[in-house]
């Protein structure tokens, strides 16, 4: 299909962007790599009549560790993420999960601001988020704000940015050594969207003492679910199979998958099972080399 006609804007600094989005009002949406926001453009599920391009604004693209935070630029690209040396050595999390998403073309265009700002329960970038325990920084004509990942999604598509205010930077502590991330998303075929997916960060004291877990889910709730029983289900005492299984058990019973084309609502409950099993190993060795 063909969207409606609309008019296009390529502002060159965050301020003049952000300028136009209050001109233009609800009227306007920001465009970033296209890759969501096209597609609903030409079923007409959205219909923006000014499209405002932020890709010509510098110094949004850049993947960084300052003070002891990773620092994401909004308009990195999924590509970036997937071959960033820096990543793979600190967070093979994001290697894990960008090369799962859709295909190359894809991954070279989509952005992770893009990603997140979409709010899509469905998208794998909210899962890994929950798990690292993001804040998302928003800027708008009053600045900065940091909003937590937990207050960030809550609903259907729906996302605590305020119109006017631009996605521009993630920021995650960058956890102690002893610590592993990992993900997974069980798909139908390379490049669809999650049947269920899951991602773990796990940290171990010198006792093998779990101090730290984030777990964030993918596709198998209205909106990105933490899976906040199976964190405190590992939290404070040493991992041991008994642990891992109740885990399992708490995030299986906690989501809230619906039955489509991509399998029951059991087959993805026991799905969510199996892999927060597997993420948590995967987690753990990557913890201990
Ligand atoms: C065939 C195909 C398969 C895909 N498979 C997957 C998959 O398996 N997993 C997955 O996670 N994704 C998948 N995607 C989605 C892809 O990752 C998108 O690129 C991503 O969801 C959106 O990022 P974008 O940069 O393209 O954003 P856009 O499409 O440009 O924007 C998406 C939405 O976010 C808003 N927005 C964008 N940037 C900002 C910002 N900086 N601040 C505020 N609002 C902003 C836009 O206004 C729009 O509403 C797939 C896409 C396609 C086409």
């Amino acid at each position: 299909m063909i969207p409606q006609s609309f008019q296009y804007e390529s502002p060159g600094s965050l301020s003049e962007a952000i300028a136009m989005l209050q001109q233009y009002g609800e009227d306007a949406k920001i465009l970033s790599g296209g890759h969501s926001l096209i597609p609903m453009m030409k079923l007409r599920f959205a219909t923006p009549e000014y499209l405002i391009d932020i890709n010509g604004i510098p110094g949004l693209s850049f993947i960084k560790e300052e003070n002891g935070i990773l620092r994401i630029g909004a308009l990195t690209r999924e590509a970036d993420l997937e071959h960033s040396d820096f990543l793979k050595k600190k967070f093979p999390i994001f290697s894990d999960a960008t090369k799962l998403i859709a295909d190359p073309q894809v991954r070279n265009m989509g952005t992770i601001g893009g990603n997140i700002a979409h709010g899509d329960a469905a998208n794998d970038h909210p899962a890994v988020m929950l798990a690292l325990n993001a804040t998302i920084v928003a800027t708008g004509p009053d600045g900065e704000r940091e909003i937590p990942i937990d207050e960030f999604f809550f609903g259907f598509y729906m996302t605590a940015l305020q119109h006017g205010e631009i996605l521009t930077e993630i920021r995650i502590p960058v956890p102690p050594s002893g610590t592993g991330n990992a993900y997974y998303k069980m798909e139908r075929k390379v490049g669809d969207y999650a049947t269920a997916g899951v991602a773990v960060q796990i940290t171990l004291d010198d006792n093998g003492v779990v101090t730290a877990a984030g777990i964030g889910l993918t596709n198998v709730n209205p909106v990105p679910l933490r899976a906040a029983r199976s964190e405190q289900a590992l939290i404070g005492k040493p991992l041991s199979e008994a642990s891992i299984n109740e885990a399992a058990q708490y995030a299986s019973e906690d989501c809230n998958p619906s039955s489509d084309l991509r399998g029951s609502e059991e087959y993805k409950r026991s799905i969510v099972g199996t892999l927060v099993k597997r993420m948590i190993h995967q987690a753990v060795n990557r913890a201990n080399n």
